[in-house]
């Protein structure tokens, strides 16, 4: 039999920590508990967690630092927990690797859905492809890239628009199609959203990103990643 998943809850108040714990352990979860950034870290390293529900205000440190200690080595989904306000620590953290976000106050359903659709992700990946290009690899089990023996940092939107190159290596992805899958259909008109992540994706990957060998530019259609 294989043991449920492994959930790290990191949340100073109680009162959430109970209501969380509770709705997750009805649905077979295990559950560990921190309540502070520090501890959470250390308790993050010991039990190998397979998806973190993060609270970006704790009492000691401010979430986003946990999340910067654990995508040092962990590629496990994070879920931020985030109050209303919070719009701006919402984006930081989606750049800093968390995969997903639950504004507070969040309902039972809510919080099970963005569960189980984290660790389905993290179930794909597990099997996904590695793609190589020059002396780059893309690991998308492990959502790890590789530029000879250094390992490469991204952005989750560096991340999630070199993906979707790879996995479609060798194709032209238009600009639609990337803006559509990458920002949503209310981004159709924003081109150069995608030319910025091209640019910031050349500069880490490409010998001489001016001019790019693997990441491709189609005039007037789109992009394409040539292994
Ligand atoms: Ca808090």
């Amino acid at each position: 039999m294989t043991s449920q998943p492994l959930i790290l809850l990191v949340e100073d108040e109680a009162e959430i920590r109970r209501f969380v714990r509770s709705a997750l352990q009805a649905e077979g979860y295990r559950v560990h508990e921190s309540q502070q950034c520090a501890r959470a870290l250390t308790d993050a390293a010991a039990r190998r967690p397979d998806l973190v529900l993060l609270d970006l205000g704790l009492p000691d440190a401010d979430g986003m630092v946990f999340l910067g200690g654990f995508r040092a080595w962990s590629h496990a989904p994070v879920v931020v927990l985030s109050a209303r306000q919070d719009e701006a620590a919402k984006v930081s953290a989606l750049d800093l690797g968390a995969d997903d976000y639950l504004t507070k106050p969040f309902g039972v359903a809510e919080l099970l859905a963005r569960v189980r659709a984290a660790l389905r992700r993290r179930k794909t990946g597990e099997h996904g492809s590695v793609v190589r290009f020059g002396d780059v690899v893309v690991d998308m089990g492990r959502r790890l890239v590789r530029k000879g023996e250094a390992t490469v940092h991204l952005t989750l939107m560096e991340y999630r628009l070199l993906e979707l190159l790879a996995q479609n290596a060798g194709a032209l992805l238009t600009h639609r199609r990337l803006l559509q899958e990458l920002w949503g259909p209310h981004a159709l008109d924003n081109e150069h959203y995608v030319r910025v992540y091209m640019g910031r994706l050349r500069h880490k990957l490409e010998d001489l990103p001016a001019r790019p060998r693997h990441l491709l530019t189609e005039s007037g259609a789109g992009y394409r990643l040539v292994p």
